[in-house]
């Protein structure tokens, strides 16, 4: 069992250094707003740490779960920042949707003082977290992987390496690019059938038999149908997500014509207050009225 730190009790940090807790290994949180970091210990036990170095301290491996590169920067930097309390040896295991330019940044100023990283976000949403069945896509070296894999494993269904630092978030944005297309193609399908007079439950439970079939298909279409969005995974953050694609493309080279216009589309969602509406809410700017 390890000593761990997790710093980012959002919706998904919560559960996931609670499972961390329950598997037996020594957790110390830190959460900005210290009441969620208050409310955690009560309920899993564990310690709470006033700063990000604090709770890294004494800990053979530090997870971070915050929103972006900018959150990431102001908990692991500085003079009460996770690097700085972290020992050597340590792992450092990122698991916000963030750049591969963090990943890579903040690879080399672990190394710089013997300390080991790992970009590590997850795919699975707040269901996956809660459950433990996170799907954790790593960039970093293999043998701080190895390390690190049995720990993470704690809220995992699999956890793979699939390259340097980076690779994690590289392989993030392919999720995120293939779920805004398909998305997409799901709420023109929804609404075409919609328009056109069928009962679209009936009409998802074949289809969804075929090819046409998918995991947007069988866990989003019926909420879809009914017109509810208030769960899952924010369209602010899909934006968030779409526009970290959008900037590694334009260094890459990649075309990404429909991702391109799809973030367009969940502009217009945030727009219209679909800010924390989940992803499926690409459907509302075609079945809204007026
Ligand atoms: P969330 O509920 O908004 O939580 C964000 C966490 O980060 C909170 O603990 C927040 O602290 C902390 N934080 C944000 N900015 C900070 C800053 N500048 N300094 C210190 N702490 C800061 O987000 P979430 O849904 O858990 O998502 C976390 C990450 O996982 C994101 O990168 C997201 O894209 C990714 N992700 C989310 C899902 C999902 O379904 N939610 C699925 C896959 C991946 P406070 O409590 O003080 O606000």
């Amino acid at each position: 069992m390890a000593q761990c730190a997790f710093i980012g009790l959002g919706i998904m940090g919560y559960p996931m250094a609670g499972h961390l807790q329950a598997k037996g290994h020594q957790v110390a949180v830190y959460n900005r707003t210290a009441a969620k970091a208050r409310q955690w210990v009560e309920q899993h036990g564990g310690r709470h740490a006033e700063t990000p170095r604090q709770a890294a301290e004494g800990a053979e491996f530090v997870m971070l779960c915050v929103g972006n590169d900018d959150d990431i920067r102001s908990v692991a930097y500085g003079d009460d920042g996770a690097l700085a309390g972290l020992a050597e040896g340590a792992v450092l295991v990122d698991h916000t949707t963030a750049s591969a330019d963090i990943a890579r940044e903040l690879e080399a100023k672990a190394k710089a003082t013997g300390k080991a990283f790992i970009d590590a976000p997850v795919s699975g949403g707040q269901a996956g977290a809660e459950n433990g069945v996170l799907t954790v896509m790593c960039g970093g070296e293999s043998a701080s992987f190895e390390r690190a894999q049995p720990v993470i494993q704690a809220y995992a269904r699999a956890v793979t390496l699939l390259g340097p630092a980076g690779a994690g978030q590289l392989t993030k944005m392919v999720n995120q690019i293939c779920i805004a297309g398909l998305v997409q193609g799901l709420s023109e399908a929804i609404a075409f059938g919609l328009k056109a007079g069928l009962d679209m439950d009936q009409v998802i439970g074949v289809i969804s038999k075929g090819a046409a079939q998918s995991w947007q298909m069988e866990n989003r279409a019926p909420t879809m149908i009914k017109g509810k969005f208030d769960f899952g995974f924010p369209a602010v953050w899909m934006r968030k997500d779409l526009k970290i694609c959008l900037e590694e493309a334009d260094r890459n080279g990649a075309l990404l014509p429909i991702t391109a216009l799809i973030d367009q589309f969940y502009h217009e969602v945030v727009d219209a207050g679909g800010a924390r509406w989940d992803t499926s809410s690409l459907i509302t700017r075609l079945t809204r009225k007026g």
